[in-house]
């Protein structure tokens, strides 16, 4: 080793001790097999979300020509796993943050899905063309209630964006943002997807359950993890 690298090698054992996140030091994160860039911009992907993806891309692959929607896409790898795994389907990833967006965007041409992507910047649903419809919802909103996140350890208190963790008092205004206008932007038969927090899986159900038939799918921890709402096709 030489001397610079001995330097950076302490600088960076120095950065861990203080709990900045590994995937911030090595710049990268995992997930379904997807390199993804990641910053203090976008939520660093959970290995739990990676189910919801895979569930998302089985489902979509339904379809000959999928429309799916990935709300609130942070570093965009929901949309970007789906698209490598999906060839047909078309994405629409929204996000509040546009310094995220700029990350999902640069991290959709590295993993070579850009055409299979477009990015709009705002809020949720506001921020979309009119009359698009989706045969899929996808989504991991920030769903920790605000007096939680204090408790959280340093890696995702102090380095996560505080805009993709903070859910409001009870961490499901995420949840009722998009229960409140979802339904205008889905086909008959349509379903959304949603990660939820521990302990959530029964609240969120019942916010969806106006769309129809509700599946609730675990993790590999045996949390109750992705609310399924799938809406009726007449
Ligand atoms: N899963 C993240 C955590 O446990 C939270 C992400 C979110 O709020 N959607 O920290």
């Amino acid at each position: 080793m030489t001397v610079r690298q001995a330097a950076r090698w302490r600088e960076l054992v120095e950065k861990r001790a203080h709990h900045v996140p590994l995937q911030h030091l090595l710049g990268t994160a995992d997930f379904c097999g997807c390199v993804i860039h990641v910053n203090q911009d976008v939520l660093i992907p959970r290995p739990e979300t990676e189910l919801l993806a895979e569930a998302a891309w089985q489902f979509s692959g339904k379809w000959p020509a999928p429309a799916v929607l990935d709300y609130g896409t942070g570093s965009g790898c929901i949309a970007i796993a789906i698209a490598k795994n999906c060839p047909q389907v078309e994405i629409t990833a929204v996000d509040i943050s546009s310094d995220a967006l700029n990350t999902a965007r640069a991290n959709a041409a590295k993993n070579e899905v850009s055409a299979q992507i477009s990015f709009f910047s705002g809020n949720g649903f506001a921020a979309l063309p009119d009359g698009k419809k989706f045969h899929l919802i996808v989504s991991n909103p920030p769903y920790i209630p605000t007096s939680e996140i204090e408790t959280l350890q340093p890696e995702i208190r102090d380095h996560d964006p505080r805009a993709a963790l903070d859910g409001g008092p009870d961490g499901l205004a995420g949840f009722r943002a998009i229960a409140a206008e979802a339904k205008d932007w889905l086909l008959p038969g349509g379903t959304l997807m949603l990660e939820v927090g521990d302990g959530q899986a029964a609240a969120v159900a019942e916010l969806f359950q106006p769309f129809g038939a509700i599946e609730i799918l675990p993790d590999l921890n045996n949390v109750q993890r992705i609310v399924v709402a799938t809406m009726a096709d007449p």
